[in-house]
């Protein structure tokens, strides 16, 4: 079938042999070098016994070879998993056994990690594969694909196979296997392509994760399309050298999460010169809340850029978005359906529609739904209703048919009957002029079952009060979802995933525990 990744490359390889195909910040390969070395990979990969459907464990930073080795995975029918580099070895142990990989692809460095697991998994001692660096026990990658064949895998592969499986960041439990299939891959691409308005000008950015489906979903799009450029970005974000390649390289248009952007933003105002960003003319921001201040400041650094919002997930992909004309008019809102994806749903506990202007879980059925969790078929029969699904978000649809994120279910704080989202207490209490950053979540409390408790983290130099922090949300948010307590705590205290999304429930456990 033509829609998995490796046809696509061979397909490009043949149009367009010479064309830059992808690059990081040191090397670049051609669509024809790419397309030989993700042949030769797949070929070593089966020749290390791995067989169609094997998983393959990858840990490493942004670099050039994740191109080769979703490529290579893609065209030998085998199913890559990225782990993040952030998680512990344990946390990497749970990944690789959960989905029980055949094999691990690690950058040297990065590897110490799997080798504190590695006596404990299942997996042949000959399949551990090293880039970036040479270590006893593990075979070296360039050497590997020098005596691999270069001629296609000889294996048949389907566009309704899994091509990835992308695991959850855990925000609201343990890390759950989103299997993505090469088909839904390549309309995530396409969509990208038409919602943004990519063109063959157009140079993409790297910079998240590639462990992230938001990577997936934006590297599936460029490669498809040609003539748009994968640069990967090193290590994790440095807001620095995000501006610096942001200016140099000729990119046009990146993916980034708020945090990043936030971090960019403190970057160039530290910075006496004023920076040439001008190239830059699509910015996507995603994956968590995005407060409108930072927004409209990353528009003002950004002269030339349209900002895109997005809402989606891994298991949904792409499924509004806030366009950059809408940003003023719709502040607040992630937008309406992409391209393809049929009018949300939202749905109260008895699966009926709420009337807009209510709270409701949101339902939504994008053609690019993922195919289940890996191995948790209840888990995956909860999430579906027909062809919808949901991953526990609560949202409002307002009066012009914008949906209006709330928060996630599960972070629902309970007080007095009352339902208080944390994200809207902490939209208000992160535009208070001394808060750098807070988190809200609910303690046990024997009058109300829950009350409202803020974590804050202050500017440098800034000084407040509990009571100043719960009088700044005076009028601003009815009294019953104001904090009734307050903890300063450091900047790096309130737990995050790589996306920036807050840990609710690792911050409540560090409270609890009197971890504070
Ligand atoms: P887990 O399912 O384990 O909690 P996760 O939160 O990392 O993992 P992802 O698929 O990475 O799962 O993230 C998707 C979630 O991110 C969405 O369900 C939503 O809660 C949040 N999100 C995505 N885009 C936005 C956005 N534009 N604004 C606010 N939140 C967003």
């Amino acid at each position: 079938s033509l829609l998995t990744f490796g046809q696509m490359l061979d397909g490009f390889a043949r149009l367009r042999p010479n064309d830059l195909g992808a690059r990081d910040l040191e090397r670049a390969l051609t669509f024809s070098q790419w397309n030989e070395r993700a042949r030769r990979l797949g070929n070593a990969l089966l020749g290390l016994g791995l067989s169609t459907g094997d998983r393959v464990a990858v840990l490493a930073y942004n670099r050039l070879e994740w191109a080769e080795i979703y490529a290579a995975t893609a065209k030998a029918g085998l199913i890559a998993v990225p782990l993040n580099f952030r998680l512990s070895a344990l946390e990497m142990r749970f990944i690789i056994e959960d989905c029980a990989a055949a094999a691990v692809l690690s950058e040297h460095g990065l590897h110490g990690a799997i080798e504190e697991v590695r006596a404990d998994l299942a997996i042949p001692e000959s399949r551990y594969v090293l880039f970036g660096g040479r270590a006893a026990g593990w075979h070296d990658y360039e050497d590997l694909l020098s005596r691999a064949a270069s001629s296609a895998p000889d294996v048949a592969v389907s566009d309704t196979d899994p091509w990835a499986l992308m695991y959850t960041s855990g925000t609201t439990g343990k890390p759950k296997g989103v299997i993505r299939s090469h088909r839904s891959q390549a309309l995530v691409g396409l969509v990208t392509e038409i919602e943004l308005g990519i063109g063959a000008r157009d140079d993409a950015l790297l910079v998240m994760p590639m462990c992230h489906a938001n990577s997936l979903n934006f590297f599936s799009s460029f490669s498809y399309r040609g003539g748009v450029t994968s640069i990967f970005s090193r290590a994790s974000f440095d807001a620095e050298e995000a501006l610096d390649v942001m200016e140099r390289s000729g990119a046009t248009f990146t993916s980034l999460v708020p945090t990043h952007y936030i971090m960019m933003l403190e970057q160039a105002k530290a910075e006496s010169r004023t920076r040439d960003l001008g190239r830059m003319t699509k910015l996507m921001i995603s994956s968590a809340p995005a407060r409108a201040d930072t927004k409209r400041a990353v528009m003002e650094m950004f002269p030339n850029s349209g900002l895109f919002e997005l809402y989606g997930s891994s298991e949904g992909g792409w499924v509004t978005m806030l366009h950059p004309d809408e940003q003023f008019t719709n502040l607040g809102t992630v937008g309406r359906e992409c391209v393809g994806t049929a009018p949300i749903r939202l749905l109260d506990d008895d699966g009926n529609e709420v009337p807009d202007g209510q709270p409701g879980e949101l339902f939504h059925c994008t053609p690019y739904t993922f195919d289940g969790y890996w191995n948790l078929p209840e888990k995956t029969a909860e999430a579906f209703r027909g062809e919808y699904c949901t991953v526990g978000d609560m949202a409002l649809r307002d009066e012009n048919g914008f949906i209006k994120l709330i928060d996630r279910k599960k972070n629902m704080i309970i007080s007095g009957g009352e339902n208080i989202y944390p994200a809207e207490v902490e939209a208000v209490l992160g535009a208070a002029p001394e808060v750098r950053d807070v988190a809200v979540i609910g303690l046990p409390d024997e009058k109300w079952g829950e009350r409202v408790h803020a974590v804050v983290v202050l500017k440098d130099g800034a000084r407040a009060s509990e009571a100043d922090v719960i009088g700044w949300c005076g009028e601003r948010i009815a009294r019953f979802k104001r904090p009734r307590s307050v903890s300063f705590v450091a900047a790096e205290d309130i737990p995050r995933t790589a996306t920036g999304k807050i840990q609710h429930g690792i911050l409540k456990e560090k409270l609890l525990t009197g971890a504070f």
